[in-house]
Order: C-alpha cells, then sequence, then structure tokens
C-alpha cells in the first residue's frame, strides 16, 4: 500500500493539477503501481458496484477489418470516487512481429463535474495487475482459510501476475499446474520458484483433486476442468472466459458451485457462466456480486465443503479504479506528466 490509496485518495486531487490533464505512460506504471494497490482499488470498486454506487456501461468490441484487430471499449462511473472514464484498446494479433504486445490498452479518465479529460493512462500492465487483483479479492473472501494447495490452469501472459496475487491472500505452501501448451509452464515454474513455492506440473485429475484454490487463466474456447474432478471445498477463480464462446469449466461444474461474478450481466453474457445459463442450468438469481460479499451483505463462504466459483469477467470499473490509483501516485510522487488541454 501507498498510503494515499484510501476512498478519499482515489478521488481526483483537483487542487494539485487544476485545468492540468495528466499523463502516466506504460513506461511508468511498473515502478509506480503494486499488486497490493490494485487490491485496494479493485476490493473498494467492487464493493461501490454491490451498493449500486458505480455501474459499468455495454462493452463495445468489435473486428474491425484491419490487421486482424478486435478493438473495444470498456466504460463505466463510479458515484464514491468520482471515476469517470474508458479503457479502450484490444487484440492485434500481429504485433507479436513488430516486437509489441499483442494486447494493447490505454485508460482515459474524465472529470466527473465537467467532462474535461483528467487523464491518460497507459493500460497494459494494469490489465494484468486488476484482473490478478479480482481474483485475488475472490480468494480473500471465498476460499477457506486453510487453502494450503493452489493450482493454476493456463500458463500465458496473465499466469504469473494471477500467482504472485494469489499467494498474498493465503499461505499456500505447493503450487500445481497444467496448461494446455505444456512448453509455456516453465514461466510460471520460474515466478514460483522466485517466491520459493514448490512447484509441480500435473494432469487434471491431480490438480482437481489436490487444489484447495484453482485459477482458470486460458483462453480455452472448450471446457477443461470437469465437475467430477473438484473436489469439496474448492475455490475456483475463473478468470479466463471474457468472450461470447470462451469457456474453461464444464457447464455442470458452474451449476454445482455456488457462483460470485465482478457483474452478473457480463457473467451471463461473455464470462463462464455463459454457457451454464445458456444451458438452463442457471439463473441471474443464482449469481452472487462479489461486491455483496465484500459489504457484508452475503456471508460467501457457508461451509468447507461448498464449492465456490468466482467468474471474473473484467469490468471497466477495475480499469478506472487502478488507473485512478495510477494517477494519484504519480501525482503525489511528482512524476506525473501535466500538460494543458
Ligand atoms: P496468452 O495468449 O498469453 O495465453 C493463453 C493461454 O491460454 C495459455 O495458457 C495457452 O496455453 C492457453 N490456451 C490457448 N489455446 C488454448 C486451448 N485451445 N485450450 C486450452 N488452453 C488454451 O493470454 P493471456 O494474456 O494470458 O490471457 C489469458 C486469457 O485471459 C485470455 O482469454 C484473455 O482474454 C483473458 N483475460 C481476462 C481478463 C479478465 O478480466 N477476466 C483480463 C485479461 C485477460
Amino acid at each position: 500500500g501507498q498510503g494515499v490509496l484510501t476512498k478519499e485518495g482515489h478521488r481526483p486531487s483537483c487542487n494539485q493539477s487544476e485545468g492540468k490533464m495528466i499523463i502516466v505512460p506504460e513506461s511508468q506504471i511498473p515502478a509506480l503501481v503494486t499488486s497490493a494497490d490494485c487490491f485496494v482499488a479493485v476490493e473498494d470498486v467492487f464493493a461501490s458496484m454491490s451498493k449500486q454506487s458505480a455501474y459499468n456501461f455495454p462493452v463495445i468490441r468489435e473486428a474491425i477489418g484491419h490487421a486482424d484487430a478486435l478493438y473495444g471499449f470498456k466504460s463505466g462511473f463510479d458515484r464514491e470516487s468520482l471515476a469517470l472514464g474508458l479503457k479502450s484498446g484490444g487484440f492485434w494479433p500481429n504485433n507479436i512481429h513488430k516486437g509489441l504486445a499483442n494486447h494493447q490498452s490505454t485508460v482515459f479518465l474524465f472529470d466527473a463535474d465537467t467532462g474535461k479529460c483528467r487523464a491518460i493512462v497507459g493500460g497494459n500492465l494494469l490489465t494484468a495487475l486488476r484482473t490478478a487483483a479480482a481474483s485475488a479479492v475472490s480468494i480473500k473472501y471465498l476460499a477457506r482459510q486453510d487453502a494450503k494447495v493452489l493450482g493454476m490452469i493456463g500458463a500465458g501472459h496473465q499466469s504469473t501476475y494471477q500467482l504472485r496475487a494469489a499467494v498474498e491472500q493465503r499461505p499456500f505452501e505447493k503450487v500445481l499446474a497444467w496448461n494446455f501448451h505444456p512448453e509455456m509452464l516453465s514461466r510460471l515454474e520460474d515466478v514460483a520458484k522466485e517466491l520459493e513455492l514448490p512447484f509441480e506440473t500435473v494432469d487434471l485429475d491431480r490438480l482437481g483433486a489436490e487444489a484447495d484454490v484453482i485459477i482458470s487463466i486460458t483462453s480455452s474456447f472448450a471446457p477443461i476442468l470437469k465437475a467430477s474432478q473438484v473436489r469439496p471445498g474448492t475455490h475456483l477463480a475463473c478468470m479466463g472466459t471474457d468472450t461470447k464462446g470462451k469457456q474453461e469449466m464444464d457447464a455442470d461444474l458452474v451449476a454445482g458451485a455456488t457462483v460470485f461474478a465482478d457483474e452478473v450481466a457480463q457473467a451471463v453474457t461473455i464470462g463462464e457462466c455463459q454457457h451454464a445459463f445458456e444451458k438452463g442450468l442457471i439463473t441471474r438469481d443464482d449469481i452472487i456480486e462479489l461486491g455483496a460479499v465484500i459489504t457484508g451483505r452475503h456471508p460467501g463462504r457457508s461451509s468447507p465443503e461448498e464449492i465456490t466459483l468466482f467468474d471474473g469477467t473484467g469490468v471497466a470499473l477495475q480499469d478506472l479504479a487502478v488507473a485512478s490509483a495510477a494517477v494519484e501516485l504519480a501525482l503525489s510522487r511528482g512524476t506525473a506528466i501535466e500538460v494543458d488541454f
């Protein structure tokens, strides 16, 4: 934590930069924003969503017919923190040949009182940090306190952020991992080593039989994990499914779990819940907003045997919250670039 990240800290500090627009470039983010900062920001905004103080606008995502790119906007407003704005960007598959990340995003924040553009913030690293923060918040509130074994499904770009954020929530003693492309697992193993955690690559049967918490973060379009492979008491953080058609968990596994989501509307349309919902196995009313657990309106896990599942679809308000935190940190450290606009 950086001390400035209180509720008040998220408010635009108008006195410091009246009339100026602030730029926080991607290159500044690694030294500026920690995963702990993002955890606080995401936990706060999930709570605001549950209190109906914050809401996300409908997501736009389009294949633009150029460079094979998928381009979109995610936007929203938090009346508590006054975070207003959007994250824009998407997926440019050919960037790899240009030495650039395939996923590109930028956050634009607007002054909620005047509509003036308040800040432009590089959104690539923040996306990974806020996604990892969401699953970490779900682990904090839903995993068993005595969880010891962490199961990881997926070994792509996002996976290492997920692993780092998860280990801050429970004293995990071991990491078990599986990936569709086994050759990618070494990147997770390197991080586990750095964290001084024993690491084993396993098949899905063993992963499900031994893990207390399972994070899935793949771009799969077919179920990976089946209900029969998951033991009672497990917490599943399903983070990869963020588009119509993607799927990591069998619909029966979702239907048999107590299901939580960042946002119910996204869960049933683009999240892991979409398949169980389309099959009529669950309704919107079966899905609990994680924010309701954070604010104490829902008790969360009800027994050590319950299987809890968090469907983290990724909402605009997460992006606005962590970008606002980045702006405040840049201002407090004197690294913000301020321009007349
Ligand atoms: P990446 O391209 O770096 O890695 C892809 C991962 O998916 C790898 O583990 C790969 O082995 C696996 N995979 C690829 N094809 C597969 C298949 N057919 N079956 C099973 N697994 C397969 O991607 P990334 O940046 O790590 O992102 C992973 C996923 O997370 C993507 O689907 C991405 O859209 C999603 N994501 C979600 C959020 C959110 O807020 N929920 C945020 C960012 C990314």
